[in-house]
This record gives structure tokens, C-alpha cells and sequence, in this order.
């Protein structure tokens, strides 16, 4: 066993029930097995071959939102994240999944397919009559709260290398690694980004053969399938001269920084590939990697004075920007310097939203308790806008909204382009 494996071992549990205080499905249900130390507990007694697989097993460890809260708070450092990515594969190899899931799955596998089908659904979502579309819903989402597809991918319209501003000295080159939602469903976040970048003087590239950054692969225990999209990507990545890597999807975030670096030793591991190369080039993407928001903080970025209507708005912290980028304070402080926003703390912004990837298909009960939670903290603000920079929470928090609710969800990189582009018209 090397270190990490030891510190990972399901035995180096204490049961002092920590991690209980911070996981959003135990603190809905309440149930022991509804707790991370007792998912485990259960694997533990899997590996020791004391529990057979089962559709009730399976169940119990599905019913995570893989916030990576638990990791976080654990005093015997045990990596959950890492214990329930393996057990969801061996679980997933024992029992198969569902028909949606696998369709999942195949789509994303392959950037081609994606694309096809992301083409597909946009031309359904023009032709699906409104009633219809109010009908029905993905777990709890009515389909027409879901956002209106690209009508093109983001990065087919844009030129893979865009030149910094023009008249401004170049700062540097950052690769931007757009993800699959900003690539098909919020181009918005893509243009903002960009923008940004450009005029503070960056190179920015957008490389052409990036794909699905394979966190919903993993998740849902397809293992050996995201190793083409992983790959690809870190050769993607890799063939060009960057500072940094920036993504405006703390979840690609997550993977570019923490899943890759571990899956690729797991290969040479498993003499599946045995050369440096890769693991080299894994330890340089994690390194480089990220988060926008957090890249901006390190400047003083300069706005003119703001317009006379100012939005007032909430902001909901993403698991993975909390867990893997401990990001939040650094919002906080952007968002309460941007001149065209009111920003209001609430409670519990780091409250999970129940998004998690496609959690909030799978467990819809649940996931609606906790958006429930959530939007109580937000009722009595008044707030116009409620921003967020993940794309699923974005999806979420829009999806469970009232269909006359005013509130707009949009990544806090929207208000700060804004804000910038009235400093330079
Ligand atoms: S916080 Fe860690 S040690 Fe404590 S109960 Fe949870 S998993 Fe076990
Ligand atoms: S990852 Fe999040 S949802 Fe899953 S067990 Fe840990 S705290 Fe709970």
C-alpha cells in the first residue's frame, strides 16, 4: 500500500461522525446509511468480501452527490471521493445501469457524438410544443426550464489561438479548457471569459480536440471509457506553451486538476501505460490549472463607475470550487468589488444546491429537499440575480426556480465582463 492508500483505507475510520456534519444527503435524511462513513463501512466490507454486490448496494453508494465535502472535514484524511469513484465502478461492472445512464455514457465518449447529439436536441427543443415541454421533466426540472442549446458549439466560432486586445502588452498565454456546457449549452459563459482574458492582454487558446473532461464517466463508474477522453485531453493540453490552464467549470477543474493525475498513475500502475510521458504532462495540467474567478482575483481590476440600475444578487458556491479550489473567499471579495452588483451574503451559500452531475435525475426526492433548503435562504433578498460558476448547479438552481420567477442565473463572469466592457467601449 503506498501512503495515499493507506490514508484512503476505509479501516482508518474513527466514526466520529465529522464528516455526518457536512454532507447535504445525511443531513436530509438523517439515516445512517445515508452517511458517508457508513458508504465506508459498507465498502470495507465488500473488499473483505463479508457483502456481496447488489442493486440495494449499488443504490446506497449512488445516493452521493460527490461534493468531496466529506474528504474535506475528515481528521483521519481519508480521500471518500477517491473510495466511492472506485466502488461506483466496481458496482456499475457487477450490475450494469440504467438504459439513460449507459445512453449518458456513449454520448460522451466520443466528442463526435456529443456534438451530433447536442445538435439533436436543440433542433427537438425548437420543435417540442410548449405544453410538452411543461410536462415533462428531467428528475424534477420541467424540460422547459432547461436552457436553450448553443446554435453552434462555442469553440467552432471561435479561432483556436485569439490574440490579446489590441494596444495592450501580452501578459502571458493561458490555454481556457471550455468543457462541455459552456462548448453546447452557455456560450455566454465562453464570450464573457474570453473577452476577459483578451483585454487584460492574455493569448488565449482554445484548443480544437479537447473533449468531455470524463468526471461523469467516472462517476458513474465508467472507468476504461474515460480513458480516450483523458488522454485526449492531456495530449490536447499538452501540445501547447500556456501559464496557465483556465476553466470556467470548477467540476473540468476538479479533473483536470485532481482525477488526472491519479487515473494516470493508476495506468502505469497497472502497466496499462508504462511510459513518463503522460504522467508528466497530468502533473503539469493539475499544476496550471485554474478557476477563473479565482485567476481574476490576482488582478485589480479596474470599472468605471456603475450604471444607474445596479442587480442585486446571491451567489451559490459550488461544491468543487469550495472542495477543490477553496475558492469561495475569492469570490466573495471579486463580487463585492464589481460596481454593477449588490451582492448579498446569505447563509449557507456553500450549501451543495443537489445538483451534483446527474444526481439530481437519479434522486430527484432528495435533491429537491435540498434546493428547497437553498431557495429559503434566498426568498427573503429580493435578489434579481443569482450567480454560480458551475454549469450543473447553473442548470439546477434555474430548473427548480418558479416558472415566473425573475431571479437569472448566470456565472459571475458575465457581471465582471460587463462591468469591464463599460472601462473600455
Ligand atoms: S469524518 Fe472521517 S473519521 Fe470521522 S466518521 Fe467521517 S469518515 Fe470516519
Ligand atoms: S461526497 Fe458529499 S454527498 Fe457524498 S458522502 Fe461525501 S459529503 Fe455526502
Amino acid at each position: 500500500m503506498t501512503p495515499d492508500n493507506i490514508a484512503s483505507a476505509p479501516q482508518n475510520c474513527g466514526k466520529c461522525g465529522l464528516c455526518l456534519s457536512v454532507c447535504p444527503v445525511y443531513q436530509i435524511l438523517k439515516e445512517e446509511q445515508a452517511s458517508p462513513r457508513a458508504r465506508l463501512q459498507l465498502i470495507k466490507a465488500f473488499e473483505t468480501n463479508t457483502l456481496e454486490s447488489s442493486f440495494l448496494l449499488k443504490e446506497i453508494i449512488s445516493n452521493c452527490l460527490m461534493c468531496g465535502a466529506c474528504a474535506r472535514i475528515c481528521p483521519s484524511g481519508i480521500n471518500h471521493y477517491e473510495k466511492f469513484m472506485d466502488m461506483r465502478e466496481k458496482m456499475a461492472a457487477a450490475l450494469g445501469d440504467t438504459p439513460a445512464i449507459k445512453g449518458l455514457i456513449f454520448l460522451l465518449a466520443r466528442e463526435y457524438r456529443l456534438r451530433a447529439g447536442a445538435k439533436m436536441a436543440g433542433v427537438g427543443q425548437q420543435l417540442t410544443p410548449e405544453f410538452l415541454k411543461k410536462k415533462y421533466r428531467l428528475g424534477q426540472i420541467p424540460i422547459s426550464c432547461l436552457p436553450q442549446l448553443n446554435p453552434a458549439p462555442f469553440r467552432q466560432t471561435l479561432p483556436e489561438k485569439i490574440r490579446p486586445k489590441s494596444g495592450k502588452p501580452l501578459r502571458g498565454k493561458l490555454v481556457y479548457f471550455s468543457g462541455c456546457a459552456t462548448n453546447y449549452m452557455f456560450e455566454d459563459t465562453g464570450r464573457a471569459s474570453v473577452k476577459i482574458l483578451k483585454d487584460l492582454g492574455y493569448e488565449v487558446i482554445i484548443p480544437r480536440d479537447q473533449t468531455c473532461c470524463a468526471i461523469p464517466l467516472l462517476y458513474h463508474g465508467a472507468g476504461s471509457k474515460a480513458r480516450k477522453n483523458i488522454i485526449t485531453n492531456i495530449r490536447a493540453l499538452a501540445c501547447h506553451d500556456y501559464d496557465h490552464i483556465i476553466v470556467d467549470c470548477t467540476t473540468c477543474g476538479a479533473a483536470l486538476k485532481d482525477e488526472y493525475p491519479l487515473y494516470i498513475q493508476r495506468l502505469n500502475k497497472e502497466g496499462i501505460d508504462k511510459g513518463d510521458t503522460l504522467s508528466a504532462q497530468a502533473q503539469t495540467i493539475s499544476e496550471k490549472t485554474m478557476d477563473i474567478l479565482s485567476f481574476l482575483s490576482k488582478f485589480n481590476l479596474k470599472y468605471d463607475p456603475p450604471p444607474p440600475k445596479i442587480s442585486r444578487g446571491v451567489y451559490h458556491a459550488p461544491c468543487h470550487s469550495r472542495n477543490s479550489f477553496n475558492s469561495h473567499p475569492r469570490v466573495q471579495d471579486l463580487l463585492r468589488h464589481l460596481p454593477n452588483l449588490e451582492y448579498v451574503p446569505t447563509a449557507e451559500e456553500d450549501l451543495c444546491c443537489g445538483g451534483g452531475g446527474t444526481f439530481f435525475y437519479e434522486h430527484p426526492k432528495t435533491a429537491q429537499k435540498i434546493m428547497e433548503q437553498k431557495q429559503a435562504q434566498i426568498t427573503h433578498t429580493n435578489a434579481d440575480l443569482w450567480l454560480t460558476d458551475c454549469p450543473v448547479c447553473r442548470l439546477n438552481l434555474q430548473g427548480n426556480l418558479p416558472l415566473d420567477s425573475q431571479t437569472k442565473i448566470i456565472h459571475p463572469v458575465t457581471l465582471i465582463c460587463q462591468a469591464m466592457a463599460r472601462e473600455t467601449p
